[in-house]
């Protein structure tokens, strides 16, 4: 790793690999990332890409409105237009240049399916693995590029402000580090771990969107939560990491059944099974409370083992592992956190409200998906304005030059060990107040303590740790959240 670069990307997502991609060859950029490169929530994607890659039967126009049925119509309608007509050139990239492969129909054309709250068959995807297809594709292209360095293990947890640039913080192996860079984009990802159960990966624990808090960003939306009605609910109940049965079952005809193995959801939606996200959760957790009784379940068996084992094969796999043949029973499923559709305030270049600084992916709110994002749009947000902030960097950088002042003295690591379980705390105090129907009198009550936690955090000269690093997160962006449901 140098000491300097044009670009400083903290994220290995879809969001952050395809910024990195779009720079030209004379621009050095460093991509950070948690873990190994390929851990991300990208790589956990499932059903697919939405795009209109076929003008027949399809038109923007359509995949705009759904996007803005879906979001309640708070979306940002001049970003959802640009996701909706950029998207599909950057979705022909990735099979074109980049060499993912989309599954394909007979006659050699991609075959597209179906999902909650489309109104065409315009997801493009791999199997039921799409996004680690897509991931997979992506490290490969990067690796080649020999302008972009890729620093694995290697959390970012400050941001210092300088004349024309930063001052980024890195903790590499158990060290700190100073890195300098006129340009910063976080692609950090979600906030999953905030809660008890979620479908993200480990490294979603907000920490781009703190960053930026800690700057002064503009943060929005941030208890816009999407709950995804149909995580797996078999085997160990007490896994937080939570499988998802992708909307695509539904999306290929799967029914919703209550404890007594029957179809509810015509009480609450007359789009049924195919309703969006949000109001199927909500739905699930109604018919819960009518029945007094948790066990719900997704059923697709009528389908046959050849179509279920061929269009699901992860699904199908995983299922087994735990004990369900889904060609032959129901999938015990319940809701679960899934997606942030808020997060860093960005402008249709990705751009946040410090200059300089720019947000994509999950940890952004660009607005495109307004209180509720239709299914499989947000792998297309990380594409288009990944792609956007990085040509927004290189038209603002064409005739700078970027000379940082002395650099400081890398932090010092050592201090006390951080508390057991405070983490965890977090995640129990989210998961009552605020879990698909808000709880007020929890909400108030997990604000006092969030905040007690988040005070100590601060003043308690603890040890520099990834540990450390990330409960300073997810206290914030639980704060955060609870105070924007107080306000709303
Ligand atoms: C199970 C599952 C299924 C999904 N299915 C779909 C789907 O079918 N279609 C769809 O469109 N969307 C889907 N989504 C949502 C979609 O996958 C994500 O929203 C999207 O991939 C986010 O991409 P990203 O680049 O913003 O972040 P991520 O892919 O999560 O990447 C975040 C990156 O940031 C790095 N990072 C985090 N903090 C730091 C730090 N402090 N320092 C350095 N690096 C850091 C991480 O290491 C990681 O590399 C799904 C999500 C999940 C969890």
């Amino acid at each position: 790793m140098l000491a300097q670069y044009d670009v400083i990307i903290a994220g290995s997502g879809v969001a952050g690999l395809y910024c990195a991609l779009n720079f030209p060859a004379n621009k050095r950029v460093l991509v950070l990332c948690k873990e190994n490169m390929g851990e991300s929530n990208t790589d956990l994607a499932q059903g697919g890409v939405a795009a209109v890659l076929d003008l027949t039967d399809d038109s923007y126009d359509l995949h705009m409105e759904d996007t803005m049925i879906a979001g309640h119509r708070e979306n940002d309608p001049v970003s959802v237009n640009i996701l909706v007509k950029e998207g599909p050139d950057d979705v022909r990239r990735l099979y074109r240049e980049l060499g993912v492969e989309f599954d394909k129909r007979p006659d050699g054309e991609l075959n597209a399916t179906l999902e909650g709250g489309h109104s065409r068959r315009r997801i493009v995807h791999h199997k039921d693995s799409t996004g680690h297809e897509i991931s997979l594709k992506l490290c490969e292209a990067v690796k080649k590029r020999d302008n972009i360095h890729v620093a694995e293990y290697s959390i970012l947890y400050r941001l210092d402000r300088i004349d024309g640039g930063f001052f980024a913080h890195v903790l590499q192996d158990g060290q700190a580090r100073v890195i300098a860079a006129p340009y910063v984009v976080l692609a950090t990802g979600g906030i999953g771990q905030v809660y008890r159960y979620t479908t993200n990966s480990p490294i979603a624990t907000g920490d781009g969107i703190r960053l930026a808090w800690d700057m002064g960003c503009k943060i929005s939306h941030l208890d816009y939560v999407q709950f995804h009605p149909s995580s797996f609910a078999g085997g160990d109940a007490n896994t937080r990491q939570r499988f998802l049965i992708s909307e695509a079952v539904r999306g290929e005809g799967a029914y919703l059944l209550n404890c007594h193995k029957e179809r509810f959801m015509h009480l609450y939606d007359e789009r049924l099974e195919l309703a969006p996200r949000d109001v199927v959760a909500k739905s699930i957790i109604l018919e819960s409370r009518r029945q007094a009784d948790e066990h719900f379940y997704l059923d697709i068996a009528y389908k046959g083992e050849e179509f279920l084992k061929n269009r699901f094969p992860m699904i199908y796999n995983k299922c087994l592992e735990s004990g369900i043949d889904m060609t032959k029973e129901p999938i015990p499923i319940f809701p679960c956190h899934h997606y942030l559709m808020g997060g860093i305030r960005v402008n249709i270049n990705a751009k946040t409200d410090i200059d300089r600084l720019y947000a994509a992916g999950e940890c952004a709110c660009t607005g495109v998906h307004g209180k509720n994002r239709l299914a499989s749009n947000s792998l297309l947000e990380g594409l288009v304005f990944g792609r956007r902030a990085a040509q927004d960097i290189c038209r603002k950088s064409e005739n700078e030059t970027f000379a940082p002042p002395p650099f400081p003295t890398p932090d010092s690591v050592d201090g006390a060990p951080l508390p057991k379980g405070m983490d965890l705390a977090i995640n129990d105090i989210m998961q009552r107040s605020s879990f698909v129907l808000p709880d007020m009198g929890a909400v108030r009550e997990g604000l006092k303590t969030i905040d007690r936690y988040i005070a100590r955090l601060k003043t308690g000269h603890f040890a520099l740790t990834r540990e450390y690093i990330e409960t300073l997160s997810l206290a914030t962006v639980a704060h955060i959240i609870l105070k924007e449901i107080q306000a709303r």
